[in-house]
Parts: C-alpha cells; sequence; structure tokens
C-alpha cells in the first residue's frame, strides 16, 4: 500500500512543503530544498519526534519558574506525558545551567536539564 503524506519542514525558518511517499515502508521525500529535509521528512512521516522546552516550580526563591528543555527530542504522542510527569517537579536553588532536574523523562532516554542558573536570593543580590 502506498500512503502520500505532506508537511512543511520546521529544519529550517524556509519551510519548505514537503511531500512523502511511502511504499511497503521505504518513505521517499520530494520538495526538499536541502538534505536535511529528507531526513526530516521520512522521520515525521512515521514517527514525528519533538523538542520541548518549559518551566518548572522554584521553591527557597522569590523567583518562581526556571526554565528547563528536554536534552534531546522525544515522540511527538509522548509530549503531554511528558507535560505530565515535569508538572510535579520542584527546583531549589542553587541549579547550574545544564543541570539535570529529572532524569529519564518517562524512560525515553531524555534528560529534564535547565537553561538557566538559579541561585539563592542572598547570592542574586550581591551580584
Ligand atoms: S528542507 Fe532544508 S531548506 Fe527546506 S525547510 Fe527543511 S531544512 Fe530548511
Amino acid at each position: 500500500m502506498i500512503e502520500l503524506k505532506e508537511f512543511t519542514c520546521i529544519e529550517c525558518p524556509r519551510g519548505c512543503r514537503l511531500a512523502v511517499r511511502i511504499d511497503s515502508g521505504v518513505a521517499t521525500v520530494s520538495g526538499n530544498s536541502c538534505p536535511k529535509g529528507v531526513a526530516w521528512g521520512a522521520q515525521e512521516a512515521v514517527a514525528p519526534m519533538r523538542g520541548l522546552t518549559t518551566t518548572v516550580r522554584i521553591e527557597g526563591s522569590s523567583r518562581r519558574r526556571l526554565p528547563v528543555r528536554a536534552s534531546g527530542d522525544m515522540p511527538l504522542s509522548r509530549l503531554l506525558d511528558a507535560m505530565a510527569a515535569i508538572d510535579p517537579v520542584v527546583v531549589r536553588p542553587p541549579v547550574r545551567r545544564g543541570d539535570v532536574v529529572l532524569a529519564d523523562l518517562l524512560g525515553l532516554g531524555v534528560d529534564l536539564v535547565a537553561t538557566d542558573d538559579l541561585e539563592a536570593d542572598a547570592e542574586r543580590g550581591a551580584e
């Protein structure tokens, strides 16, 4: 069975319109302006992946939220589950950019890492 899908490539701002033809599990991509579109389109057609950036709650600081991101892409179908797992996470200072705040999110081999430093209030005031 042959399946045809269309996507807008999100690998760069150019946003090429991709057509993906899947024949016996083999994806053929057209409409791409560079090789990245082939890889992205083939992945998107069979198992879409996405990055995740969000914030987590802070306790012990006047700051309320700390920005975090997943260390790698994860299946698009698991993003809502990931957000549910992240919701109860609370961090306390100090936290360094790159620190893991939640390891192996959903067992997907992706960590949730801080994207900013979090100092105790007294240390922040001294800067
Ligand atoms: S195919 Fe290449 S040029 Fe086109 S949007 Fe994707 S990454 Fe950008």
